[in-house]
């Protein structure tokens, strides 16, 4: 029972009994028997919406009623605000909160007086990079989706970020939390733990496929359903509003996600209530007014008849809001791709796998999603309190595809997940910030640094780890990141790489790239630089790409830094080609083309501008960091007109403007496009700003008085207020 819990701060018990929560679920109390109140480490590998948070509230609260302080780590940005909401609620018992999400190379001391910190492994692990105190004061650290050590991109960020975490502090209460996956032993061995290893849900899931008319499931029971000429997808959905249920249907493009919102919307938009109705539309208007993008506009119409979609080329706040008109069932199903199942707490009463394939660029065609993926999506059936039981359909096309999906996916079991540490772009990074902030300062050292990863009590394949470490050491070392004799040693540049968060490999690409600057790099020049790095995702080459940018390519030649791979080195002209791509995205916007045209230009989401937008502008600083660490410890010095160009370089993608807009557009509010109206009306600088007539900056403006007032008051104007502008001077202004 809740009410005989002990150890947590004063309230907690009865604040859970006030939200419903009054007996422990099974595998609550089983942790609780091995003594997450008590500070014994946990991994909890449990089915979704079983009630894991909780378990990972009781260690945090009870560590923190023990004097201590807690980590929480995300995996995913999304998440840690998600979180934060729901930890603050802890607040009222005098426990502090702190979210650290952001740049990566602030040392984040001010989360020294916080009792809980919710973060990104990333950012963890950078914290630690760059020496924040309060890392020593840990006494609980909880890793949320755990399982994700078995991804190869994010994966080894978080196992080295749990073996540095557990090396500073061995007595480090730690709480792993984990989807159902074949090896949770494993995890627990490695991380001293004891395991929780359960099935058990709190509302029944009945898992199916989907064959013609016939709906079979796991219990063996048929269900008929009415078709008619509808597809499979859209008569589920029917079937499933028929009995006020919404669903979840899962798909594997953003495309197709799209597509599939939109002819959902036929169904849905006959099941609305005229009040909901009414609802719908002001949220399609709300969805309007975050970006006059097509993808917003796309979005706005499937919503306001009760349909949406959700992928992460969406803006952020775009999610947010069909996470919530989800959540309170106006909206009656969402078409996403996977990141929606890893992700937020949308659960739903009828989950539909559509696809149950994805295209592998790796592999090259279409490939099967594990197990592991597919039952996290199967988990986003049933809603507690709300759902009688949750329901998860497979689609099959062919008699024989519905017996293998049963086999493939409904009986089977989830995969193990593997450590993907041992290879060379992980270590890489994480031997040279492992080195740098003092965690080994010998070549043993470091191996028995490693020795403490899951890759390390996972693999039999003896020698591996020693073999690519040797590789990486070199390769750190002849990049003049290292200094190797009988100890190892980061240079300065090695620790500033280190505290930049970049991959040293990028940082060497920087790094000579900017030694072959001759004058004045241009933007594109710089944009190509940080493109061609490993830690920019590039835009991918489609057809008629290769002809158009090997034109540019020519072209733009002079202006590249770093010399240009010939045609016959298909692979490395082809990613010269793509990053090629990438810097054009950069260079349009920095050239204020619209929002609008560049998605489509490029094909690719708004959320997408940002993020490439957001890479470059931190890899711009980082150059513009290396570029004075040269600058100190070379003899070849760079011209000081190479820092300007980056710095300019940076700026201009960071607001999206020309150099001229640059003074304009940081002040707060004004922004791309009303900084190029203002300088159109005579207003070129923020001087301008504070001495022009205020009628011409309201007409500039739009006639909005109150942005106009708020943007006034930014700039620094002692008279802000617009009272003594009259109404017709605004209109003469707007029409002129
Ligand atoms: P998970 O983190 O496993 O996805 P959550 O911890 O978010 O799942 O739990 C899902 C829901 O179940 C939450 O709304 C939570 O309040 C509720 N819940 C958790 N534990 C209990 C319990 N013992 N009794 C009743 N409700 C619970």
């Amino acid at each position: 029972k809740v009410a005989d819990l002990t150890g947590l701060p004063d309230g907690v018990p009865e604040h859970f009994q006030s939200q419903g929560i009054e007996e422990l679920y099974p595998p609550q109390a089983e942790a609780v028997e091995a003594g997450i109140t008590d500070g014994e480490s946990i991994v909890a590998s449990i089915p979704t919406a079983s009630g894991k948070t909780f378990i990972a509230e009781l260690a945090m609260l009870s560590s923190v009623a023990r004097g201590g302080k807690a980590l929480y780590i995300v995996p995913l940005r999304a998440l840690a605000s998600e979180k934060k909401e729901e930890f603050e609620e802890f607040e009222q018992y005098g426990v502090s909160i702190g979210v650290s999400t952001g740049n990566y190379d602030s040392d984040g001391d001010w989360l020294a007086t916080k009792d809980i910190i919710v973060a990104t492994s990333e950012k963890v692990d950078s914290l630690v990079r760059n020496g924040a105190k309060w890392v020593d004061d840990l006494s609980c650290v909880v890793a949320d989706e755990v399982h994700l050590v078995n991804d190869a991109h994010r994966g080894p960020t978080l196992e080295v970020t749990l073996a540095k975490l557990r090396r500073v502090n061995p007595n480090l209460q730690t709480v792993a939390l984990s989807a159902t996956v074949g090896n949770a032993d494993e995890m627990a061995d490695w991380l001293d733990a004891t395991l929780v290893d359960s099935s058990w849900r709190p509302i029944d899931l009945r898992k199916g496929v989907l064959y013609g008319q016939a709906l079979h499931f796991d219990d063996g029971t048929q269900q008929e359903l009415a078709r008619g000429k509808q597809k499979e997808t859209a008569a589920l959905v029917e079937d499933t509003l028929g009995d006020e249920g919404s669903s979840l249907v899962f798909v594997n493009s953003r495309r197709n996600a799209e597509a599939a919102a939109k002819r959902l919307a036929d169904v849905t938009k006959n099941h609305l209530t005229d009040e909901e109705r009414s609802k719908l539309r002001e949220v399609a208007d709300e969805i309007r007014d975050v970006s006059d993008t097509e993808t917003s506009d796309d979005l706005a119409n499937a919503v306001e008849k009760g349909s949406a979609f959700h992928h992460a080329g969406l803006a952020s706040e775009h999610r947010s809001i069909v996470e919530d008109v989800f959540r309170d069932r106006l909206v009656k199903v969402i078409s996403a791709t996977p990141t929606l199942a890893a992700g937020v707490n949308t659960p739903s009463r009828r989950v539909i796998v559509r696809d149950w394939r994805r295209y592998d660029g790796d592999v090259g065609g279409m490939q099967p999603l594990d197990v592991l993926e597919i039952h996290q999506m199967f988990g986003r059936a049933g809603r507690p309190g709300l759902d009688p039981y949750g329901e998860a359909v497979l689609i099959a096309k062919s008699h024989e595809e519905l017996q293998e999906l049963f086999d493939q996916y409904v009986w089977a079991d989830p995969e193990a997940v593997h450590s993907k540490l041992a290879a060379e772009p992980a270590l890489r990074t994480h031997i040279l910030a492992t080195v740098a902030s003092g965690f080994a300062g010998t070549e043993d050292e470091l191996l028995d640094f490693l020795e403490r990863t899951l890759y390390a009590t996972q693999t039999d394949e003896t020698g591996r780890l020693e073999t690519v470490t040797q590789r990486v050491l070199d390769y750190l070392e002849r990049n003049g990141f290292l200094e190797r004799d009988d100890r190892l040693r980061a240079t300065g540049l090695g620790h500033r790489v280190s505290q930049l968060y970049l991959d040293p490999m990028s940082a060497a690409e920087i790094i000579d790239g900017l030694r072959a600057a001759e004058d004045d790099p241009t933007a594109l020049g710089l944009y190509h630089l940080v493109s061609r790095t490993p830690d920019m995702y590039q835009l991918y080459l489609r057809s008629g790409d290769r002809e158009r940018y090997t034109e540019i390519a020519y072209e733009r030649e002079p202006e590249f830094l770093g010399h240009m791979p010939s045609e016959f080195e298909d692979h490395a002209f082809e990613d010269w080609l793509s990053a090629l791509k990438t810097a054009r995205l950069l260079e349009d916007w920095a050239s204020e083309l619209d929002e609008d045209r560049i998605t489509e230009r490029y094909a690719i989401g708004p959320g997408d501008i940002r993020g490439k937008v957001d890479t470059a502008e931190w890899l711009l600083n980082a150059a513009e960091r290396l570029a004075s660490e040269l600058q100190r410890s070379d003899e070849e010095s760079l011209p000081s007109a190479t820092t300007t160009a980056v710095r300019e370089a940076r700026k201009r993608v960071q607001y999206g403007v020309e150099e001229e807009l640059l003074d304009l557009a940081g002040v707060r509010n004004v922004g791309r496009k009303r900084a190029r109206r203002l300088y159109a009306a005579g207003i070129e600088s923020r001087a301008d700003l504070r001495e022009a007539d205020k009628s011409v900056v309201l007409g500039a403006l739009r006639g909005r008085r109150k942005t106009t007032e708020t943007i006034l008051e930014n700039v620094g104007r002692k008279d802000p207020s617009l009272d003594d502008v009259e109404a017709d001077a605004e209109a003469k202004a707007t029409a002129t």
